[in-house]
């Protein structure tokens, strides 16, 4: 059974106990080593500035050397597309040196035999990559998506050498109206080449998405039972096809809908740990809760002014810290409060830009602006 670092036996127990003993550690660090990418996916979370100035090199590995002071469990190694900044390996390597889990976010199209052969010197059995698959069969929609997009042939030749050095790797898809229904084929393609894990990352309003894309929550529900029902010796389900919003309107919808896994879907412990155990940094050394909190309110500090050691022990880092203020939305009474916890606080503010507010992904919250759901 596969496991990502958030069902990792030795994070929980170091989360628990942190939790218990009210300890605030950066267990998992994000960083965005670049802002460039080689793609330009409609229904990413990031909004690419192609003009932004890269950092130096000296710059990249004084980074480096603030996460090392501070020695996370995991850094998340991210962009744009962190396969365009040749520094990368020897980032890789140092972060290792340290001892430090090393999960790789990659669009894949970078990756050559060479490449994974020098990788696989480097990355040990906690190490990931992970790298995004969207479509294996819409030929048609490659230029007006511009998505990723790998040819079934060339992914799998790609899975396999990666295979064959003994890496692992997750595939991971974002579910949208173009490819919902190539999940359960990708997913059966990983488990018969032998890729450890599939997982899914829900399409969020943030950044360049296009959130008309987001599939229905029935259809959404009904794949990942499929999925689930399917026998695997491989490759391990890492859950992400749908949300506690998706089973939330299901319920809204039909009240007598088996939606008995609305529990399950957010376990408390782990419902946002911005901020308390995890950081972001992105591609200007600028510090943030978490990758989906880069907006100017939640900015705790840059890297090049104060040390990151600083900035955790001293920054503001308000609402991650201190709570948010949901009363008077509908969290106040809301049935569901205990395993949804008002949901994102990222996501709110990006949609409403105001920090008490609710997700507005949420079936309960949608008069608030427009009626649209996600
Ligand atoms: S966002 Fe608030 S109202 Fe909606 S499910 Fe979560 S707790 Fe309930
Ligand atoms: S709930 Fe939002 S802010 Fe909190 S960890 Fe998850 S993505 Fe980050």
């Amino acid at each position: 059974m596969e496991l990502n670092i958030k069902e990792n036996p030795v994070y929980l127990s170091l989360l628990r106990q942190y939790t218990k003993n009210k300890i605030l550690y950066p267990l998992k660090i994000s960083w965005d080593i670049t802002s460039r990418c080689n793609l330009n996916c409609f229904y990413c979370y990031k909004k690419y500035d192609l003009n932004k100035k890269e950092l130096s090199i000296k710059e990249l590995f004084y980074i480096v050397e603030q996460i090392k002071k501070i020695k996370p469990l995991e850094v998340t190694l991210g962009g744009g597309e962190p396969f365009l900044r040749e520094e990368i390996l020897d980032i890789i390597k140092s972060l290792k040196k340290a001892d430090i889990w090393v999960y790789i976010l990659t669009n894949g199209t970078l990756l050559t035999e060479n490449l994974i052969k020098r990788l696989s010197n480097i990355l040990r059995e906690t190490d990931i990559i992970q790298i995004s698959v969207d479509f294996l069969y819409h030929k048609q929609n490659k230029k007006t998506l511009k998505a990723k997009y790998f040819e079934r042939k060339k992914l799998e030749s790609l899975l396999k050498i990666i295979k064959k050095y003994n890496l692992k790797v997750y595939v991971n898809l974002t579910p949208t109206k173009y490819n919902y229904k190539e999940i359960i084929k990708i997913f059966s393609l990983c488990e018969e080449i032998g890729i450890q894990g599939f997982g899914c990352t829900p399409l969020v309003p943030l950044g360049g998405a296009n959130l008309n894309l987001k599939v229905q929550p029935e259809t959404l529900i009904k794949i990942e039972d499929e999925l689930k029902n399917i026998p695997v010796k491989n490759c391990s389900y890492l859950g992400g096809i749908t949300t506690i919003y998706d089973f939330i309107e299901v319920k809204k919808n039909n009240k007598n809908a088996k939606v008995k896994k609305i529990k399950n879907k957010v376990k408390n412990i782990l419902s946002c740990t911005a901020g308390r155990y995890q950081l972001h940094i992105d591609e200007s050394g600028n510090i943030y809760p978490c990758v989906f909190c880069m907006n100017k309110i939640y900015k705790v500090g840059n890297i090049f002014e104060k040390d990151l050691e600083y900035l955790w022990n001293n920054g503001d880092w308000g609402i991650f810290r201190e709570g948010r203020d949901l009363s008077d939305t509908e969290c106040e009474s809301c049935l569901y409060f205990k395993d949804c916890l008002g949901g994102c606080p990222g996501i709110s503010y990006n949609y409403y830009k105001k920090i008490n507010k609710p997700d507005p992904r949420c079936p309960f919250n949608r008069n608030e602006k427009n009626n649209k759901r996600f």
